[in-house]
């Protein structure tokens, strides 16, 4: 695979989840015993990036790991999916990016993310990718690493007429407005856009105005993802948001379903250059209402094998 021909490349984060089941969350100073240990592979770049593999295209990721175990396994499970690694950086001076997740015998959780070794990622790294970056079909970046970087990253692209996927996650209320204008999709879910628009985004009509709102910002195009519900498209030379329904199917858990939908976008944004942007997210809601009916983020992914035809 030469380093000039991706369909998708991804700037973003790899965070390794180490989850504990336990039968309650233990108090400040309290040592409880647990019943179940596993660590899986998570990190909106990562995740997204895998959905897009899957479905078969070639992809390469931007990402910084530690020069740790974790790290050396993160690197392993892109390898395992086909994914490109030569722009994979490891650090001494940061730990891979982690999340410690205790689960409770109610479902409920307690979370603490250390970023590490992705907020060392930096314009050196981009520049070292700017082949990759500058010839790939689609570029798609999110809030996990420094927001300078995903910026660059985007610009880059841009300049290069190459088209981007920006995913505001997680959303922060001061985002620069230059990000706007750097998306040529900006797709975000409910709590993103209410967050970045101020306005409450809790049904398809809410949606819409948000949507109306973010594109007024500069984007070329809005997704805003409704769950269950779908998806809503906005696209700048249409005046009239589309609503696109999602898939009714019996949800098992549903984390990681969005960076599911933003990978599949990619793919289909990638082969399908003319296809009509509502196509594309209704493509994306099947293959992420395939995600929402396994457990686990990257282990519910679908390959490309998995989904029908019709699809491809
Ligand atoms: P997460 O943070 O869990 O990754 P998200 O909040 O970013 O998810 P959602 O809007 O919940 O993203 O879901 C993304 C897409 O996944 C939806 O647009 C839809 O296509 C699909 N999806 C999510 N939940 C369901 C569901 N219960 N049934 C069918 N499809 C679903």
């Amino acid at each position: 695979m030469t380093e000039e021909a991706f369909d998708v490349v991804v700037v973003g984060s790899c965070m390794t989840d180490l989850v504990s089941q336990a039968p309650r969350l233990p108090k400040a100073g309290e040592t409880i015993h647990g019943h179940k240990f596993f660590i899986g592979f998570g990190g909106k770049g990562a995740n997204q990036c895998i959905q897009a593999a899957r479905l078969g295209a070639k992809t390469a990721m931007v990402c910084k790991v530690g020069k740790d175990f974790f790290g050396d396994n993160y690197i392993q499970n892109f390898k395992d999916n086909g994914v490109y690694t030569d722009f994979v950086g490891q650090t001494s001076d940061s730990a891979t990016g982690a999340a410690s997740i205790i689960v409770n015998s109610a479902g409920e959780n307690a979370i603490v993310i250390v970023a590490g070794a992705n907020m060392l990622l930096g314009i050196e790294e981009l520049h070292k990718a700017l082949s990759a970056i500058s010839h790939a079909k689609v570029l798609v970046c999110q809030l996990e690493i420094s927001p300078q970087t995903s910026l660059d990253a985007l610009r880059m692209a841009r300049e290069n007429k190459v088209k981007t996927v920006f995913n505001p996650a997680p959303a922060v209320p001061d985002l620069d407005p230059d990000f706007y204008r750097v998306s040529d999709v900006f797709c975000c879910n409910e709590s993103e856009a209410e967050l970045l628009t101020g306005f409450s985004v809790a049904n398809v009509e809410e949606a819409h105005r948000a949507g109306q709102e973010l594109l007024k910002r500069g984007c070329g195009s809005v997704i805003v993802t409704l769950g269950p519900q779908g998806c809503m498209v906005l696209k700048a030379q249409e005046s009239t948001p589309k609503h696109v329904p999602a898939t009714a199917v019996t949800a098992v858990d549903t984390t990681g379903a969005g960076d599911s939908f933003i990978g599949a976008l990619a793919f289909y944004m990638a082969h399908y250059p003319t296809m009509p942007l509502e196509e594309m997210a209704c493509r994306a809601n099947q293959v992420a209402a395939v995600s929402v009916q396994a457990a686990g983020t990257q282990t519910s992914y679908p390959f490309k094998k998995d989904l029908p035809v019709k699809l491809f």
